[in-house]
């Protein structure tokens, strides 16, 4: 591994800023604790930030030479509403609320990243440290763009990272084109006619309506939708009723689809309407469809990926970076970003979780669970892929 001196040797310093972090988590567009650790930082380092896009959002520019290029990096600092089961001394000291995806590492690695650029220079043109609140479904990233992102700070390209559990420390992941599916959640309710349940027949009973219209959705996965073109709908919710013998008035489907690609994505939610409503329609039932798209599915630009594939290889080695790992269903709002600009979106090796201090609770290290905690051994590497990708986007060429 190529990592910077001055980098490992501040490795020490981003492992407490990362603790403090983590032990403070701040839930979406709450970020006001971890936003004002960053701008302070940024500002001692000599930076110069924009403060409240999005809220809770930090920018800090670094210029150098008369470059007219732009690099844009981006971390993402909310935490999540989920209770910790760690007990070691960094553990999250507010109820309810984890840093359970690594976002305190994510702003760390940044903020090392910073540090060095500011110091040394190496790059001619402009550096945008982007420090988003409100990845965990509240949409920060599309939020800082409406605030003007991209107007403010006008940039080329765009790069993001995700630690990522079970990829081994040392190495990266990363696919040009979808990379993250869209994300989107959908609530039908089915209204029927309660009646006693020894009278079914003064009733219409939204439950076998709902049972019906539940299997037949699958039918959008398996007949309807390109079998090459993966897809999920889960229904992960199905309320109705209040005892046993009371038919209910109405039933409620509640669910998530996800797609890697926006058609796709526009039949399935047609297919959904159509099959709700004619099949309440069949039995004189009525519906009520509401369905919402989050994040739009994570394309990854294939230049820019390229780019980012030689950067990582040389800071980790060739035999260290998979150029084609496997797309996610999951989702990122950072996928908002890149609908606008160029860009790469890469996964750093976590590890399996041997890295947990001593108080760590039992479970697996994954994001999103209890026992989770980032692996600070990526602090010193994630910085340096920030930085040589910076200074390779931005070279300095001998005839200014
Ligand atoms: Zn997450
Ligand atoms: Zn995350």
């Amino acid at each position: 591994m190529k990592l910077i001196d001055p980098i490992i040797q501040s490795s020490s310093e981003l492992q407490q800023i990362r603790r403090d972090i983590h032990a403070h988590p701040e839930l979406s567009y709450e970020e006001h604790r971890t936003s004002e650790i960053v701008a302070k930082k940024l500002t001692e380092w000599g930076i110069p930030v924009l403060r409240g896009m999005s809220i809770t959002g930090v920018v800090g520019i670094i210029k150098n030479g008369d470059g007219k290029r732009a690099i844009g990096l981006r971390a993402d600092m909310d935490a999540l509403p989920m209770q910790e089961f760690n007990t070691f001394p960094h553990a999250s000291k507010h109820e309810g609320k984890m840093h359970a995806c690594g976002h305190d590492g994510h702003t760390a690695m940044l903020l090392g990243a910073a540090r060095y650029l500011s110091q040394h220079r190496n790059f001619d043109g402009t550096v945008y440290l982007i420090f988003q609140p409100a990845e965990e479904g509240g949409g920060g990233a599309k939020r800082m763009m409406e605030d003007g992102l991209f107007e403010r700070c006008p940039m080329d390209a765009i790069f993001g990272m995700h630690n990522w559990p079970g990829v081994a420390v040392g190495s990266f992941a990363v696919t040009p084109g979808p990379m993250m599916a869209s994300s989107n959640e959908f609530e039908v309710i089915v209204k029927g006619k309660g009646a006693h349940a020894a009278q079914p027949h003064k009733g219409i009973d939204p439950i076998m309506i709902a049972v019906q219209i539940a299997q037949s959705w699958q039918t959008i996965i398996t007949r309807n939708k390109n079998p090459i073109e993966p897809a999920v709908l889960s229904i992960t919710q199905i309320h109705s009723g209040s005892a046993t013998n009371v038919i209910p008035d109405d039933a409620t489907l509640i669910g998530t689809v996800r797609t890697f690609n926006v058609d796709a994505l526009d039949l399935i939610e047609q297919r959904m309407r159509d099959i709700a409503r004619y099949t309440a329609a069949a039995f004189d039932a009525q519906i009520d469809f509401h369905f919402k798209r989050n994040y739009p599915p994570l394309i990854n630009h294939a230049r820019e990926t390229a780019f980012a594939v030689e950067v990582m290889q040389s800071v980790v080695g060739a035999q260290n970076v998979n150029s084609r790992v496997e797309p996610t269903m999951g989702a990122e709002d950072f996928a908002f970003m890149l609908q606008q600009k160029p860009g790469c979106y890469v996964f750093i090796g976590n590890g399996e979780g041997e890295h947990r201090d001593v108080g760590h609770s039992f479970g697996p290290c994954n994001l999103h669970n209890p026992t989770y905690d980032f692996n600070d051994d990526l602090l010193p590497i994630g910085a340096t892929y920030w930085v040589r990708l910076a200074e390779r986007y931005l070279p300095i060429t001998a005839q200014r």
